[in-house]
């Protein structure tokens, strides 16, 4: 029975600063000028929102930024089915040629991103996709791998991962907590 701050304000402000350094560095052969940032859904997007407002003051121009809303059905005890699907999406600027950094909050199967992926496709053809992740705890159920990790959380199934951010709860934390 536990739960325990692994990140605080200071470490995830740390955090995303050096996630936006590292997406700087891996694409600066453009001058980072063709990359495009898509959060998803609700703490992914704050981040995405967070992670493009560094990007905008490092590269000093404006980038496209949009979110995916990718939601689980869940059946009545609550265990995921198969298909994650997407609610509701806003990416109003043509993604063709770009490269695209997804953002999420926490990676854990890689059903969501690659969903995520999916639905960008239906928007047109990106260069190449990235994916940043404040947290990866592990338990991945396809080949899906971040680019840049905030932070490795090894976790069992019965733990979940909370994450707090200012827009919405107040506070800038991740805990890790049992369920
Ligand atoms: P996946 O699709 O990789 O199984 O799960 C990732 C998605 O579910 C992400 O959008 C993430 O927000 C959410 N998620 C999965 N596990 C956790 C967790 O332990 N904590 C939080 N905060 N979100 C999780
Ligand atoms: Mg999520």
């Amino acid at each position: 029975d536990h739960d325990k701050v692994v990140l605080d304000g200071d470490d995830m402000r740390r955090t995303l600063v050096r996630i936006a350094h590292e997406i700087v560095e891996r694409n600066d052969g453009a001058g980072g000028a063709d990359l495009a940032i898509v959060g998803i859904h609700r703490r992914g997007a704050i981040l995405a929102r967070r992670i493009h407002g560094l990007l905008v003051d490092l590269l000093e121009h404006d980038l496209p930024i949009g979110d995916l809303d990718i939601a689980f059905y869940r059946d009545d005890v609550g265990r995921r089915a198969e298909q994650p699907t997407v609610h509701a999406s806003h990416v109003d600027f043509p993604i063709d040629g770009l490269t695209v950094v997804l953002v999420d909050d926490v990676l854990f199967t890689g059903r969501t991103v690659r969903s995520a992926i999916e639905a960008l496709f239906d928007y047109g053809r990106p260069a190449r996709v990235q994916l940043a992740v404040l947290a990866d705890r592990g338990h991945r159920e396809l080949p899906i791998r971040p680019d840049y990790v905030g932070k490795n959380l090894p976790t069992s199934r019965a733990e979940r991962v909370n994450v707090r951010v200012e827009e919405l709860d107040d506070v800038d934390e991740v805990r890790i907590a049992a369920l």
